[in-house]
């Protein structure tokens, strides 16, 4: 029979990646929480109607990157591009703008890119969304949090921030014009691509990945020259919040994100370390957000991380592969009678060192066939059972690792929890 492969950009994260992950994740939930952000979790699918509006008609993933299906009740529905749309979505549906929200979420979202290093088509993002605060304070709070979160996971050296101030809508309209006068001006020079936007989404042209459109972009008009004043003030709070810590940044008036909802403050943390898919994180304020999808007047701030090019990053600069935790034990037994005492026995040291990693062996086999294994899965300690042992009410006890394994020991049963427990900490240190 032929064989069934994964999809084409889906990944499978095999046991050797997993410590990786379970690394970045786990920093992840440590500094996002210290900073007193809550955790929600969403659905995967949501109905199609909420990213149109949201993301916006005229973007690469509303117009070419959602997987959306009808249901068999005739809904329209999507599986999520991104989790701010969602977040906002449940906050408004279960009244959490009432007071000042600190919220984050973690897991896949779904595009149909062209898969390559870096770019999934099913990928993993962390997303923190702030609601009910209007100043940079809260702007400044996400850009120190993602900050720590790059030193914490040994990064920070090779990624930089990039800031930009992409004002109110009635700026942006201004700029919007602009844009279209300079671009009409040299349409000779614009790609397919830009010339399609030039009237929809003029600022995506901005957003162009296409090298040959680069002088052309460098030589647009400047957004931050036409900032309104209350942006312009937003934007130099944030800059001051910045410098006062510490953060250094550049500033990229070319940055304007790839969805439609961002107002004043968007950011980007970019690393050369990854080629091509070199943004690791992005955000911004997307004050109007939860009143255009039917909720009150909300202001709102919030940013994605990509965790694919994480762990790449991890993998690449930082830490390397991180093992996933070493099993502690692996018991062998030999003959029937030692394979059902090894069972009742493994049960009760879980039930007395519950943080134990443990494999019982399967399979029967020789003595030696099992050692090999034993010593094969990296444990630290081998408990061996035999006929003579089951006899006798004792457990071998045995060193694996270090440099010296050690003789066998025989211990009784009753001593036996309290014995490796203490094999254990010893190990660790
Ligand atoms: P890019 O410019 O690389 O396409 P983006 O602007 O589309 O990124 P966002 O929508 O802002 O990305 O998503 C936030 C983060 O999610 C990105 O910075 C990136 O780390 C990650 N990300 C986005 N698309 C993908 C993808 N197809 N595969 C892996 N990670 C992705
Ligand atoms: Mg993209």
């Amino acid at each position: 029979m032929s064989q069934i492969r994964g999809i084409k950009g889906m990944k499978d994260i095999l046991p050797e990646e997993a410590g990786t992950w379970q690394f970045l994740e786990s920093t992840i939930a440590r500094v996002v929480g210290g900073y007193g952000y809550g955790e929600i979790r969403l659905p995967v699918v949501e109905v199609t109607e909420l990213f149109r509006r949201s993301i916006g008609e005229v973007t690469d993933i509303v117009e070419k990157e959602m997987y959306t299906f009808t249901d068999r009740n005739g809904d329209l529905l999507t599986l999520r591009p991104e989790g701010t749309a969602g977040c906002v979505r449940a906050v408004t549906q279960h009244s959490l703008h009432r007071q000042a929200q600190r919220l984050w979420y973690q897991g896949p979202m779904f595009r149909r890119e062209r898969p390559q290093k870096g770019r999934y088509r099913q990928f993993d993002q962390v997303g923190v969304e702030a609601f009910g605060m209007t100043g940079p304070d809260i702007d400044a709070e996400l850009i120190f949090m993602t900050a720590r979160l790059w030193r914490e996971l040994g990064i920070d050296k090779h990624v930089t921030l990039h800031l930009n101030s992409i004002g109110s809508s009635a700026s942006r309209n201004k700029y919007r014009e602009d844009l279209v006068s300079y671009f009409s001006e040299h349409t000779d020079a614009l790609d397919a691509d830009s010339k399609d936007r030039l009237h929809s989404n003029p600022m995506r042209i901005l957003d162009s990945k296409n090298p040959g459109m680069e002088g052309l972009i460098a030589s647009a008009p400047n957004i931050l020259e036409s900032l309104d004043q209350e942006s312009a003030e937003h934007f130099s709070g944030l800059k001051e919040l910045l410098d006062s810590a510490g953060v250094t940044y550049t500033i990229n008036p070319r940055l304007v994100r790839g969805l439609d909802y961002y107002n004043k403050t968007v950011f980007e943390w970019v690393t050369e370390s990854l080629g091509a898919q070199g943004t690791v994180c992005g955000g911004g304020r997307y004050d109007g957000l939860v009143a255009q999808l039917g909720g009150p007047e909300t202001p709102a701030a919030g940013f994605a991380a990509g965790l694919h090019r994480l762990v790449l990053m991890l993998e690449e600069v930082a830490s390397g592969v991180v093992p996933e935790g070493r099993l502690d034990a692996y018991v062998v037994a030999v003959g029937d009678a030692a394979a059902l005492a090894a069972t009742a026995i493994s049960e009760n040291i879980r039930d007395a060192l519950p943080q134990i990693k443990m494999v019982l062996h399967r399979g029967g086999g020789s003595f030696k066939s099992q050692m090999k294994k034993a010593d094969r899965s990296g444990a630290q300690i081998g408990l061996i059972l035999g006929e003579q042992e089951v006899a006798d009410g004792v457990v071998g006890v045995k060193q694996l690792r270090g440099d010296t394994p050690s003789e066998q020991q025989s211990i009784p049963l009753a001593a036996l929890a309290e014995h490796l427990n203490k094999l254990m900490t010893d190990g660790q240190n």
